[in-house]
């Protein structure tokens, strides 16, 4: 296998489409109002949405590489507007506040999709929504009941039969699909989107740190120290933590996340008599919806990427570069690619990479604070954190400034999922949850969660 030319962020594709700047590391003891610790999407969200709604506060935002370094930059590019890690999910474990849950997903999906268009943000974003295909003949029962259960919502996804999805995109694989619009899903070039969110940040006067990573927090009478390797502090009346799957450095969080690795193909562009060999004229978001499930999407230059499938956890809640890589799910996905489009047969990939997922219990973001309230945090978005982050921004962000607001009571964000267990139990434990933690990678639903959860919340819903 050839290195990748690109190391940066794992060797994701997306960090090879542009140059961002570096940003200097912290340096003495500084002061700002609030300190913002990881540069990915819920950090620079966050920043974005204190300068906003006080353009006054001194902000500075930690990270201990580079911006978009983790998941933010190694991602799928699906921007979902689901908070609940789809419909089914969210009305698994919250039935009662569904409604208010799914019109918020779609009010900051909408207002991200404004946001990146106001702002000149070249995300290459593709407002073409998303299709889930059946691969085996059980799930396209399993797709229209869940086309039935979005109907139920007001937000249908339309059922394809064979040859209306044979005749969009040509794989001897697709028996069926679901066809969501952009209103569900938008795609991104995820590393472009968060350079962007960082420029957006300085515009607003926020100052970035980059390479500087974040070792500890200490209440102080006036707020929180947070000590930073190389010397530097930052001393800040509130503090809020982005730091996803890499955690672990703040011992309370270990309960709560477990980090799941997930992979990614993408193959050199596609020529214009591939692309006429595959359809595909929609350049839809795709998913399958097996048990492991795939995604892939087109990108802005006509590459496919192509991810998923296998959930890899390292005991002892190990996140290192040396698992940014895994010749054998790189191999499956491969095979798996080979068998969906034997059209493109011969084509090369370019990039592989892997990154790690905040997964917890219950496969959705989670809140929490620390240190007497000055510290607060946001986690767990379990493969769907694109468009989510963004919301949760807005949840830390009212806890600080606006610690009245209704949303602050939903259920959603008061409740915490069932705590992980640590090792030596930890890694039998995972073992344990992995086939829900597959099922839960993917991009909205997979076929066995949108059956269990069309029947059991059947009930509910009448
Ligand atoms: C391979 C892959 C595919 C995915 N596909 C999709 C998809 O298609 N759609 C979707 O919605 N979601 C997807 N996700 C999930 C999505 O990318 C994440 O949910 C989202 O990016 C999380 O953003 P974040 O800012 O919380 O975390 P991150 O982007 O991981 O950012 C955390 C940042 O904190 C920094 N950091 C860590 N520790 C410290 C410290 N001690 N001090 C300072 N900084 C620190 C890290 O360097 C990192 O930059 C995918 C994830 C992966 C890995």
């Amino acid at each position: 296998m050839m290195p990748d030319p690109t190391p940066a962020a794992g060797g994701s594709f997306w960090f090879s489409t542009g140059d961002p700047s570096r940003r200097a590391p912290i340096l003495g003891r500084q002061r700002f109002d609030v300190g913002v610790i990881g540069g990915g999407f819920t950090g620079l969200w966050s920043a974005i949405a204190l300068l906003d709604a006080d353009p006054s506060l001194r902000v500075a935002v930690l990270e201990a590489e580079q911006v978009g370094f983790g998941a933010s930059g190694r991602n799928g590019g699906f921007c979902a507007a689901s908070l609940t890690h789809g419909l089914a999910n969210g009305l698994l474990h919250f039935p009662d506040e569904i409604e208010v849950l799914e019109a918020e997903g779609r009010r900051n999906l909408a207002e991200l999709v404004a946001f990146v268009r106001a702002e000149g943000i070249d995300a290459e974003l593709e407002e073409t929504g998303t299709l889930d295909v059946a691969t085996e003949p059980h799930h396209v029962d399993n797709l229209r009941a869940y086309a039935d259960l979005t109907a139920r919502y007001g937000h249908p996804l339309h059922f394809l039969d064979r040859a209306e999805i044979q005749a969009e995109i040509h794989s001897p694989r697709f028996l069926a699909a679901l066809r969501g619009g952009p209103d569900r899903s938008v795609l991104v070039n995820p590393a472009k989107l968060a350079w962007g969110l960082a420029a957006a940040v300085e515009r607003r006067g926020g100052t970035i740190f980059e390479s500087s990573r974040v070792t500890g927090l200490r209440r102080r009478a006036w707020g929180v120290e947070v000590d930073v390797a190389g010397g530097g502090v930052v001393e800040a009346a509130h503090v809020l933590v982005g730091t996803s799957a890499y955690s672990g450095w703040m011992r309370r969080l270990v309960p709560v996340f477990v980090p799941v690795y997930d992979y990614v193909l993408m193959t050199e562009p596609l020529t214009p008599g591939q692309l006429d060999g595959i359809g595909w004229r929609g350049r839809e978001g795709l998913s399958d919806a097996g048990h492991q499930f795939h995604y892939f999407r087109l990108s802005a230059d006509n590459r496919m990427l192509w991810g998923g499938f296998d959930a890899i956890y390292h005991p002892g809640n190990r996140v290192l570069p040396a698992h940014d890589r895994r010749p054998a799910t790189f191999e499956t996905l491969e095979r798996h690619f080979a068998a969906t489009f034997p059209q493109l047969d011969g084509i090369r990939f370019t990039h592989r990479w892997g990154g790690a997922i905040d997964t917890t219990t219950r496969f959705h973001v989670t809140f929490g604070e620390a240190l007497g309230g000055r510290v607060h945090y946001a986690l767990g978005y379990t493969g769907l954190g694109v468009g989510s982050t963004r919301w949760a921004a807005g949840i830390l962000r009212d806890r600080i400034l606006a610690p009245d607001s209704p949303r602050l009571r939903l259920r959603f964000v008061r409740s915490r999922p069932f705590p992980i267990p640590p090792e030596p139990a930890r890694t039998p434990a995972v073992e344990l949850m992995r086939r829900a933690v597959i099922a839960a990678l993917v991009p909205q639903s997979t076929s066995e969660m949108i059956a269990s959860c069309a029947t059991s919340t059947r009930r509910r819903v009448r």
